[in-house]
């Protein structure tokens, strides 16, 4: 994907992410998408919750704009439900074990796809 392209995609996604995340009750969270995208290979977004704020930062990686328009949607709808956990899932990853760790993650990946799967369907579709 270009540089162009891509900047061109994430601009018509900034107001799309605001309006799913106004109707997932994150009204007076602050979303930003950020560059560059996820370095995680194979991720189509990341998400990080500012600690103590309501306030995220997410980014998209090119794979993600080659997904249908109902992957792309559950894809943000996923990443917006992590905010409603981000305190809960910073607090825990600072306390466990590796171990736990990795478990924790793991089941907890599954649980929010599971309730993105749920909360997608009444959502518009991405524009893009
Ligand atoms: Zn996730």
């Amino acid at each position: 994907m270009t540089e162009k392209k891509r900047l061109k995609a994430l601009a018509k996604l900034r107001p799309y992410v605001r309006e799913v995340a106004d109707r997932m009750k994150l009204r007076d969270w602050v979303v930003t998408i950020q560059e560059p995208p996820p370095d995680n290979e194979g991720s189509l977004a990341s998400m990080c919750a500012v600690e103590g704020r309501a306030r995220a930062n997410i980014r998209f990686s090119d794979d993600f704009f080659e997904l249908s328009p109902e992957n792309m949607r559950q894809t943000v709808v996923h990443e917006l439900v992590h905010c409603h956990f981000g305190s809960m899932h910073n607090g825990l990853c600072e306390v466990l074990d590796k171990g736990a760790h990795a478990f924790y993650l793991e089941t907890f990946e599954r649980g929010i796809d599971v309730t993105a799967d749920l909360i997608a369907p009444s959502m518009p579709l991405p524009p893009c």
